[in-house]
């Protein structure tokens, strides 16, 4: 297996923990293995969360990790005035259009939490003219059919639009792309072939290839889509970017070295050999 390039794609909108550490790693670990650039692409396209603290973070979690980055930003500077999701932002606008022009999407007068509870169905027969303020556009995904998956080392898999991604929005209510626009959009613009990301991405990469398709943008479909499994808390549950004590920022502050984190991540990610640097990471993973 060979590919061109994979990228590492956080969001800065809290501190880097464990399970980002893992996934950096593991992502890394599987360019060097299949010959692929590893790209850095920050997506701070949610300017209410992404804080200058948090991107920092994202480099200082990489020089610590000792993940070399083959492409992107090199810094928090070059990202600024290279590198932000601001710069494409008339990428991720011109497919919006095309959307709109070939009738797929419509507006919805709903709050998230509204629509959590299936009120934006009712928005669809409304005929909500496009341009009525705070309203979010929706893809209508009435049609969505099975759609083709690229695995490594697997025979193409047929996979299926999630319920909760039914309808799901493309432009939010501030008139900003939402993440799935911008993560096709941004893979298709950097020529990203290979995409390693967690299986609770999966909904994401089954909505993207039906975006891909309503797009007409069949370079998507043949992007290899790897996921793999979360890092758990010791106590089985998700971590998340607020949880104090599993951030690296954390860790590092109360002293701990590069081989004790990566001691934790292998432990956590039940990887049996021992684990003290990102060489370890490499020589533990297996693609089917
Ligand atoms: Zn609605």
């Amino acid at each position: 297996m060979n590919f061109a390039r994979t990228r590492i794609a956080p969001t800065p909108s809290g501190y880097l923990h464990l399970g980002n550490a893992y996934a950096f790693a593991m992502t890394a670990a599987i360019a060097k293995r299949v010959g692929a650039r590893l790209l850095l692409r920050i997506d701070d396209m949610d300017r209410v969360r992404a804080r200058p603290e948090f991107i920092a973070d994202i480099f200082a979690c990489l020089s610590f990790l000792e993940i070399q980055i083959d492409e992107g930003p090199r810094d928090a500077v070059e990202f600024e005035e290279l590198y932000s999701q601001r710069l494409r932002l008339p990428l991720y606008e011109a497919a919006i259009k095309e959307l709109a022009a070939q009738g797929h999407v419509y507006a919805c007068r709903c709050s998230r939490s509204e629509a959590a509870r299936g009120c934006a169905r009712d928005c669809k027969h409304e005929s909500i003219a496009l341009d009525e303020p705070g309203c979010s556009w929706r893809l209508n995904t009435a049609n969505a059919h099975a759609l083709t998956m690229k695995s490594p080392g697997k025979a193409e898999q047929s996979v299926y639009l999630a319920d909760d991604m039914r309808d799901f929005v493309v432009r939010r209510k501030d008139g900003y792309p939402a993440y799935q626009i911008c993560s096709l959009v941004d893979d298709l613009h950097f020529g990203v072939d290979l995409v390693v990301r967690g299986d609770d991405l999966l909904a994401s990469t089954v909505a993207q290839l039906y975006l891909a398709a309503c797009l007409q943008r069949p370079a998507f479909s043949q992007i290899t889509f790897y996921h793999h499994r979360l890092l758990l808390s010791p106590q089985g549950t998700k971590l998340s970017k607020s949880a104090g004590d599993t951030s690296l920022q954390y860790l590092r502050a109360h002293g701990k070295t590069v081989a004790e984190v990566y001691e934790s991540i292998g432990r956590l990610a039940g990887i049996r050999r021992p684990v003290a640097s990102f060489a370890d990471i490499c020589k533990s993973i297996e693609l089917n």
